[in-house]
């Protein structure tokens, strides 16, 4: 039985893969224990569940879990945890991101008593400004949602089986990894690593894909957006109220109420409200849709057995 899970999710890896195993295999085996390596292979398009497999026939630590389709890395990860066996559960990207020599650092401070290790974040490595903003103003909601700093956070972390048994246990759909392992809370330590370059390939996320990943996973942690709305309701309508009072007086005074442009502009700035509001009030119920859906998370291809005809090849 292994007492380490090592879970990779790869989504277009093949380019990188060997290397990050060539780097990744010496500092586990140097680790003294019992290890596994889950490759969990995102639907990629570009073979690199095959060349895991390939790796995977070399070596018996490493293991391969083909998702159907891409189903988002939460999900890879999500699928990585419910088949790791191990007593503890690192996280770490397949890119070389997230540097395999911190890997011994996250054990030896399991090994002292922490439950979660958190790798964070010393130096954010080369991000585009569009990138570092819309990470920053997500970071700043989640932690005002959650009042937890998610400012130098990663998904490079250590899970002991007692957090890997609770987060499997959650009943949500929607899954923001890093948001909940700080809600079940647990003995946390902190290990600090520097963003690495990429060392190949190219990253998943389109500025459009980060947008929807921010504001599914805001929906799905905090109420906070309906509780503003519902604020700002409150404000506009009593703003409404003395503006009503104020014109009946001038009206009572008997001078003529004019303005024609402020009717306009009250409509305009009262119908934009009421749109955003309806759109944030879509926002949950379209998250409420989903998990009463029930769907499970991510499906994964059942291993084909080593006797099987080989579908691929030509028909004789
Ligand atoms: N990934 C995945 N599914 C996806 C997108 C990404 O499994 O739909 C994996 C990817 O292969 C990598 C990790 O998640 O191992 C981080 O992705 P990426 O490097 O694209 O993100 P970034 O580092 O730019 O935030
Ligand atoms: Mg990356």
């Amino acid at each position: 039985m292994p007492e380490l899970s090592v879970i990779v999710p790869l989504h277009n890896e093949r380019p990188v893969l060997p290397q990050f195993l060539a780097e990744l295999t010496p500092v586990l085996q140097g680790l003294d224990l019992p290890y596994e390596v889950l490759l969990v292979d995102d639907g990629s398009s570009d073979g690199t569940a095959d060349a895991a497999d390939a790796l995977a026939h070399d070596d018996p630590h490493l293991c391969v879990i083909r998702l159907t389709r891409n189903f988002g890395k939460e999900a890879a990860m999500a699928a990585g945890l419910s088949a790791a066996a191990g007593r503890a559960a690192i996280l770490m990207d397949g890119d070389l991101q997230h540097p395999v020599s911190v890997v011994p650092q996250l054990v030896a401070a399991w090994r002292d008593g922490a439950e979660v290790v958190n790798a964070v974040k010393e130096a954010r490595g080369r991000e585009g400004v569009a990138y570092r903003l819309s990470a920053w103003a997500f970071n700043r909601l989640m932690g005002a949602a959650l009042r937890h700093d998610f400012d130098r956070e990663s998904d490079f972390k250590l899970l002991d089986r007692s957090v890997i048994d609770v987060i499997a246990s959650l009943p949500e759909r929607t899954r923001f990894f890093r948001g909940l392992v700080a809600w079940v809370g647990f003995r946390t330590a902190q290990v600090p690593f520097a963003v690495a370059p990429r060392a190949g390939g190219h990253t998943s996320w389109s500025p459009l894909g980060l947008v929807t990943y921010s504001v599914r996973n805001l929906v799905s942690f905090t109420s906070l957006p309906l509780r503003l709305v519902a604020a700002t309701g409150f404000v506009v309508t009593g703003l409404g109220m003395l503006l009503g009072a104020q014109t009946l007086w001038t009206w009572a005074r008997g001078l003529a109420v004019d303005g024609f442009s402020t009717t306009i502009l009250s409509v305009l700035i009262m119908g934009g409200f009421q749109l955003l509001a309806l759109g944030v009030v879509s926002l949950y119920l379209s998250a409420i849709y989903e998990e009463v859906k029930q769907r499970p998370l991510f499906v994964v291809r059942k291993p084909e057995p080593p006797d099987s005809e080989d579908r691929s090849g030509p028909v004789a």
